[in-house]
């Protein structure tokens, strides 16, 4: 094992120019493919290095690993990345001009290939033309592996779902005895199941980084209870800015611009540098908000959903929704931009059942445009209603927050230990629900 070890390493290096592995799971997940010997899922973030966990077992392995993977763009960044970096790497795909396409299959059907990655759409996988070219490969023993990144799209639970994933199992029943890899970054429970039904993965080995954070405190609050919602937040701000006694910054979603100029509006009313982030301003407008957030001369940044992506900031000491997330998977994500340095933080809901409606009549009424367009109705329509229940469950059950997102994932029950109002004090959160109801029956 130590010798496997120092070879890894040192192919890293050679290779990719990387010291070491990002972390102890990117290691035992390439360990683990390069092993062979069974199927591997792997559940972890964006950023944490997904894409090496195929790519330099298949620098080491004899043959071709096939990659599939959903865009175009996606495959032509990764392509290109490898190709800067001379490894032998290309994509077959529909943009593909007749003559370079000739050029791979004749290199995939020569004795000894010099491809070491082929990049595919799953619209490709599909095609009765290039399917010979695979089965020749595999049955020539020059498939190392099958790679399906971004497999949560072979659900229809999930948000990206493509019909043409689902012909990847049937790609697996042509490539017999090809150990195959399925890499994603959000797959809660029902979609993990998918993933492995569909893709047939037989008792895989499975990489799930673990959704629990014990360093996010979470809670909610009802917003039609309290006499003055903005001093409610500002106080929260107050707070959780003081955890940091260097400076922390923090986030709060709004729905709409509105929203966000109000919200923030009335923090710095009431002492809180706050700014707007939302696609109504001019999009220089918007780089400058967001770099005076990132440099810390803004504190507060309330923002639509819109903010976020690929932002990673280590100090956000909080994330309030002003408005409720449209799925508990998404809030898990957005209020997971919290507390990345690993200090405690505060993630908070302020939750009101007329914004609840509202919602729900946006997201039925999107289903609706949707269904007319199409004419059908779906299965995958249910999901948008039902995401958003598991949402307004988080905020109105009687039970641990950590425990109801851990378990929406998958993920055995965490020790909260005090992490959440539930947990800290379950008296509070039973008042609170009795009030709210007291206020709906009035
Ligand atoms: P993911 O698919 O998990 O979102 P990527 O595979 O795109 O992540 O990798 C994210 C970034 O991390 C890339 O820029 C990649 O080059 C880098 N990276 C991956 N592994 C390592 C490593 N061992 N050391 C340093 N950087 C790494
Ligand atoms: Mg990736
Ligand atoms: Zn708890």
């Amino acid at each position: 094992i130590k010798n496997m070890t120092t070879t890894l390493k040192q192919a890293l290096k050679t290779h990719f120019g990387f010291d070491d592995f990002r972390s102890k799971k990117q290691e035992d997940v390439v360990k683990a493919v390069v092993r062979r010997d069974k199927d591997v899922f792997v559940c972890m973030p964006t950023g944490a290095g997904k894409s090496l966990c195929y790519q330099l077992p298949a620098l080491l392995a004899e043959g071709i690993t096939l990659v599939v993977s959903p865009l175009i763009a996606l495959i032509q960044d990764q392509v290109d990345r490898l190709k800067s970096l001379n490894i032998p790497a290309c994509s077959i795909n529909s943009k593909l001009a007749a003559g370079e396409r000739r050029l791979i299959l004749t290199d995939l059907g020569s004795s000894s290939p010099k491809l070491k990655l082929l990049y595919i759409t799953p619209e490709m996988v599909a095609s009765p033309s290039f399917q010979p070219h695979l089965t020749d490969l595999c049955s020539r023993g020059l498939l190392s592996y099958l790679a399906v990144d971004e497999a949560h799209c072979v659900s229809q639970w999930g948000h990206d779902f493509r019909p043409d994933y689902l012909k990847l199992g049937r790609l697996r029943a042509l490539t017999p005895g090809v150990p195959c890899l399925a890499l994603t970054a959000t797959a809660p429970k029902n979609v993990q199941d998918d993933i492995v039904r569909t893709l047939g993965l037989s008792s895989p080995l499975s990489f799930v980084t673990p959704v629990f954070r014990s360093n996010l405190h979470y809670d909610v609050i009802f917003r039609e209870l309290l006499p003055n919602p903005y001093a409610h937040l500002h106080d929260f701000i107050k707070k959780a800015l003081a955890l940091d006694t260097r400076q922390g910054c923090g986030i709060v979603y709004c729905r709409t611009r509105e929203g966000c100029e109000t919200v923030a509006y009335q923090l710095t009313k009431l002492g809180v540098l706050a700014k707007a982030y939302h696609a109504g301003l001019k999009g220089g407008d918007r780089t400058e908000v967001q770099n005076e957030w990132m440099q810390g001369k803004v504190l507060v940044i309330v923002a639509t959903i819109s903010f976020g992506m690929g932002v990673d900031k280590a100090n956000v000491r909080f994330v309030a929704h002003w408005n409720l997330a449209k799925s508990l998977a998404s809030y898990y994500q957005e209020s997971g931009r919290a507390g990345r340095d690993g200090l405690p933080s505060s993630c908070r809901t302020y939750y009101s059942p007329k914004d609840r409606d509202q919602m729900n009549f946006l997201i039925r009424q999107e289903v609706g445009r949707r269904q007319a367009k199409r004419g059908t109705e779906k299965e995958t329509d249910k999901t948008a209603i039902t995401d958003f229940e598991a949402m307004v469950s988080f905020c109105v059950q009687e039970s641990c927050r950590h425990a109801t997102i851990s378990k929406f994932f998958g993920d055995k029950t965490p020790n909260c230990a005090g992490a959440c109002d539930y947990c800290r004090n379950p008296k509070v959160v039973r008042a609170q629900l009795e009030r709210a109801a007291t206020l709906s029956t009035k």
